[in-house]
């Protein structure tokens, strides 16, 4: 444990965006901030709930020279019962203490950040939107805040948690994206740190990004950077392909990040009784299936948009399009399911919901 959390309420509330407002993603911010610090020897101390505000660090401090900095993402929703809940936050947390593990930054008990997470959405809950949706997104990172330029781990961080409320991610329901397959620049390669949820990873894909909306699409598919040939995730989310009545998903190659929503469909599928694995892929097979017509459905899984169908895939100048660029029905099943489950409109057997 690192002890009860002291609360420091903000005396000046802000004013809520109106209900016509567009909340976008992470443009608002609510009135309370979650922050502890840890300092070698003593451990993780002072737990605290602040007014949301600027925080200040030493020019010196080492997360913006060497990029010690982990993060995490997760959504609140509100119920159509008005119950505030949270999709499987236990493993956000497992992955943050593994995220931290693999840039040599301390652990944190887990069931302690849940908690932390539970006392600042109670504490905002009037911030979780109530439009058809919506949710509270939630953004804990960890930060190295030791001075010193020595090319080492840092002695101290400092954990904060700030909280979004967010628009639905599909205001008019769910739109194929175009994908560009990313046969230059490489998001991340095994041993490295393609699956912790460090900032840099997300940094080292901006410019395939910005070349690829040239290109009309959304995204980027990064293959493995040794080979240039396995499919790894796309964009900031995992990938998956409908192929002859199977689903295939790339299996955990140490340079993927293990989502979450990758983790619910999976279970969800084999709950189903509908066959599917996790294995490489590589881009041949899939060009291979949609030569052949069985390449039936692709879609991105992540907690922003919980899937995004894949309406085309760009690869060597060649234009793919799945299902004609139309929404398949496995997709639209998980995509009903999941957000089902989120706002308790179906029953969750699985306990997702706190
Ligand atoms: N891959 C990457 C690189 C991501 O940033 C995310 C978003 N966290 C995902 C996959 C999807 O993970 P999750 O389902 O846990 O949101």
């Amino acid at each position: 444990m690192h002890g009860k959390i002291r609360i420091e309420r903000n005396p000046n509330r802000k004013t809520k965006p109106g209900l016509e407002e567009a909340l976008g993603f992470g443009r608002y911010f609510t009135d309370h901030m979650f922050m502890m610090d840890y300092e070698e020897g003593s451990g993780w101390q002072d737990p605290r709930i602040v007014p949301y505000g600027p925080i200040s660090h030493d020019p010196a401090a080492m997360v913006f020279h060497y990029g010690q900095a982990v993060f995490e993402g997760l959504k609140a929703f509100r119920t159509e019962k008005d119950e505030i809940v949270l999709f499987r936050p236990d493993q956000n947390a497992k992955r943050l203490n593994r995220s931290c593990d693999r840039l040599q930054m301390p652990q944190m008990d887990e069931e302690f950040v849940v908690d932390a997470i539970r006392t600042l959405v109670r504490l905002d809950a009037d911030w979780v939107p109530r439009k058809k949706g919506s949710s509270l997104y939630i953004r804990p990172f960890v930060i190295a805040t030791e001075a010193g330029l020595g090319v080492r781990a840092s002695s101290r961080y400092s954990f904060v948690i700030i909280m979004s409320p967010v628009g639905a991610y599909y205001e008019e329901g769910l739109q194929p994206i175009n994908i560009l397959v990313e046969s230059h620049y490489a998001r991340a390669v095994r041993g490295g740190t393609g699956n912790a949820k460090t900032a840099g990873n997300y940094a080292a894909t901006l410019k395939a990004q910005a070349l690829a909306k040239e290109h009309n699409c959304a995204q980027v598919l990064w293959l493995d950077a040794i080979e240039k040939m396995y499919i790894e995730e796309a964009g900031s989310m995992n990938v998956f392909f409908k192929i002859n009545g199977e689903v295939v998903t790339p299996s955990l190659s140490g340079s993927i990040l293990e989502g979450i929503t990758r983790n619910s469909i999976i279970h969800l599928l084999k709950e189903w009784g509908i066959p599917v694995s996790e294995r490489k892929i590589s881009i041949h097979d899939i060009v291979e299936a949609f030569e052949n017509g069985t390449l039936e459905e692709a879609f991105g899984t992540g907690t922003a948009a919980v899937v995004s169908p894949i309406g085309s895939l760009l690869w060597n100048g060649t234009l793919m399009s799945i299902n004609q660029g139309n929404i398949g029905e496995l997709v639209a099943r998980l995509y009903d399911t999941i957000t089902g489950i989120q706002y308790g409109r179906i029953e969750d057997s699985n306990s997702w919901m706190i």
